[in-house]
């Protein structure tokens, strides 16, 4: 069984008596009748599906009946923190170009370069005509 830490009740509560709520950090958009439709679209039902750090929003539902934020890895469901809402979380998911730089650290040279090879084997001419476009 889980427990959550709730920021409000500054206690750990069994997750039974927690709701998920969704995605974290979404902005209403302060003027909607201005905007795009696929923009409206993209706030109204798309969210982040990650593997791994995700900014989610609870309620505890069987305590205070509160809304709190948590930061939860979705591969491992380790919560790292839970805070107040309006409060900017301390753990974060690492940026795109900083995990490209961490397998460039990672991977020696020789590595990259067979991997390269094997690549460009498996591409067909067809797929090649492809990628140009
Ligand atoms: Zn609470």
């Amino acid at each position: 069984m889980h427990h959550i830490y709730c920021p409000y009740c500054e206690e750990m509560r069994e997750e039974e008596e927690y709701s998920y709520t969704g995605e974290a950090h979404i902005e209403r958009p302060k003027d909607p009748a201005s905007i795009a439709d696929e923009a409206w679209g993209d706030y109204l039902f798309f969210r982040a599906n990650p593997r791994g750090i995700h900014h989610e929003m609870w309620y505890h539902t069987a305590g205070c009946r509160r809304y709190f934020n948590a930061t939860r890895d979705t591969h491992s469901y380790q919560i790292h923190e839970t805070y107040k809402m309006g409060e900017l979380p301390a753990v974060t998911a690492p940026t795109k170009a900083a995990l490209v730089a961490d397998k460039a650290k990672a991977a020696p040279a020789k590595d990259k370069a067979k991997r390269k090879t094997k690549a460009k084997a498996k591409v067909t001419p067809e797929e090649q005509q492809g990628d140009a476009s």
